[in-house]
């Protein structure tokens, strides 16, 4: 496994792999690694000769009054983890070499950035877009893997490398949950032990949907009304949005017939969590 902090002997790198002609497999993550990043770096793994990693805590996606100063870092056991889930290249670099002086170039995606996450954390689409292209232009893969964890990112990447003519693939892995259903997420770290049981409400609202959905219910303000009704919104746990969207348009649907995405986001205590399911389709 070699590591680069710098673009161009990454670069050169990269250019020698594609002219082997291998295929490259590529797993963009913020680091704090756990079994749900592992998951797309070993499907990754599997799909292509040569699997880059890069781990880089974005500034642009970051609103002034986020975590980014606090977000957890552990690059020591990160690159241990990588090295033993069989990566070839790992790319950390350090802020100025991405976001140089006067950098002033950001994509917007449009529509898909202005609901869910998007309303209560403006501009963070428009930082994970631009990092996003950034990346594939210096690392150029043929597959880059994303979680269904963080689906309206996942799905605005899509539709990015659609409309801009982009030459990558784009795989959306499923979710990995801990053991008691708490979607794996690096800023679980954050939560106190009495935070962590009541973080498990998100899932078990989702659990609850889906099983009004197997049963036949298809009005989404009933399922939001039950999902609600599964948060506790006391000592500070408050519901962020929960929604039930299209999953193309990611448009709020009042009765659920296709592919349909139901999100949330909950503040527990200081900490926001996102969680998700598909239904249908
Ligand atoms: P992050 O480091 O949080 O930016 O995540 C990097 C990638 O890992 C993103 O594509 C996430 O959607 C994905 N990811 C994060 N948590 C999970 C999870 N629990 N299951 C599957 N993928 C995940």
């Amino acid at each position: 496994m070699r590591a680069y902090k710098g673009i161009r002997s990454l670069v050169k790198e990269i250019e020698a792999t594609k002219r082997q002609g291998k295929t490259i497999g590529f797993v963009p993550t913020m680091g704090c690694l756990h079994d749900g990043h592992l998951s797309l770096i070993r499907k990754a793994r599997r799909d292509a000769d040569c699997v880059v990693v890069s781990i880089f805590v974005n500034p642009a996606q970051f609103g002034p009054n986020e975590d980014l100063k606090k977000y957890p870092r552990d690059i020591k056991r990160d690159l241990g983890l990588l090295r033993a889930s069989g990566v070839d290249i790992v790319f950390a670099p350090g802020i100025k070499s991405l976001y140089p002086d006067k950098f002033s170039t950001y994509v917007d995606v449009g529509d898909l950035t202005s609901g869910l996450c998007g309303a209560s954390r403006p501009g963070h689409f428009r930082g994970v877009a631009t990092i996003v292209v950034k990346l594939f232009n210096i690392i150029k893969p043929g597959i880059a893997y994303f979680g269904q964890k963080d689906a309206q990112q996942a799905i605005l990447i899509k539709k990015m490398v659609h409309d801009l003519n982009m030459d990558v693939k784009i795989k959306i892995m499923p979710i990995i949950r801990e053991k008691d259903g708490l979607a794996m997420s690096s800023r679980n770290k954050y939560l106190s032990s009495q935070e962590r049981k009541k973080a498990l409400s998100l899932n078990r609202s989702l659990e609850s949907a889906k099983d009004l959905y197997k049963k036949g219910e298809r009005d989404s303000y009933k399922i939001i009304k039950k999902m609600q009704g599964m948060i506790p919104q006391n000592n500070g746990t408050k519901i962020d949005y929960i929604d039930v969207v299209d999953i193309e348009d990611l448009k709020s649907v009042k009765r659920i017939s296709g592919k349909t995405l139901v999100a949330l986001a909950v503040k527990v205590g200081k900490t926001r969590l996102i969680d998700n399911t598909i239904l249908g389709g």
